[in-house]
């Protein structure tokens, strides 16, 4: 798993900084948390392909967070993107994306929009779920947590053989987790495979105050991003 910030800097882009951005490389899977103006830009400075996001997970409506949105869809659609992409965000995304896929022209993929009606699983498969709780912002906003289930340990193939288990479809079998005979002598899965691997647990908060449903949204996170536009000095001002 990798996390690329593709943007940081708070309301306004900086020279140095974009428009709140992150995208989440797991596997082959490529997650967007918020798509502020630019992000594309900085997704081809990373490398990242700009067609790869199969999912944006929009915390809230401000323009920081969502400008880019219209751009990276204009450009997924001249690349000749078929994938559906799927938009997870508050109430007001759908009529959002409508406002500019209507004026500027409707992408050349699906686009299905999800609106987040209440805490809890937005999303679930076989591998990971997303959980979503309400920040504390001044509108409307949702802090994400992407939870992965244990993964199953690494499988070797040296062993399967030297038990006498050929290649195909018993080795899917070991692989999830089932016994298979081997010529009279059944072989378990612990033979050949290590044991699970625990699943991580990546926190985004989004714009927020602090908030207790985020910090228990947060336990045992092995990361948490965090904003923190205003600190202790600017106190006064953040109020
Ligand atoms: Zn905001």
């Amino acid at each position: 798993m990798k996390v690329v910030f593709l943007g940081t800097s708070g309301s306004m882009p900086t020279p140095e900084r974009g428009s709140s951005a992150i995208a989440l490389i797991r596997g082959r899977e490529v997650i967007l948390f918020d798509c502020g103006e630019g992000a594309q830009r900085q997704m081809v400075a990373a490398h990242i392909g700009i067609t790869r996001p199969k999912k944006i997970m929009v915390t809230h409506l401000h323009g920081d967070h969502v400008l880019g949105i219209p751009g990276l869809l204009q450009s997924m659609t001249l690349q000749g993107r078929e994938d559906p992409l799927d938009i997870y965000g508050p109430v007001g995304t759908a009529a959002y994306v409508q406002a500019f896929t209507s004026t500027l022209g409707g992408p050349g993929f699906k686009v299905t929009i999800y609106e987040v009606q209440g805490p809890g699983v937005v999303y679930d498969s076989k591998e990971y779920r997303i959980e979503a709780v309400r920040a504390d912002h001044s509108m409307e906003a949702w802090s994400y947590a992407l939870v992965e289930y244990p993964r199953p340990g690494r499988f070797h193939p040296e062993r399967a053989r030297s038990l006498g288990v050929p290649e195909g479809f018993l080795w899917k079998r070991l692989q999830d987790g089932g016994g298979v005979d081997a010529g009279g002598r059944v072989v378990h899965p612990s033979e050949v495979m290590e044991p699970p691997r625990p699943g991580r647990k990546v926190v985004y908060s989004g714009d927020t105050r602090p908030s207790e449903g985020l910090a228990e949204l947060a336990e045992g996170a092995d990361l948490l991003i965090h904003e923190a536009t205003f600190d202790e000095i600017l106190v006064e001002r953040a109020v």
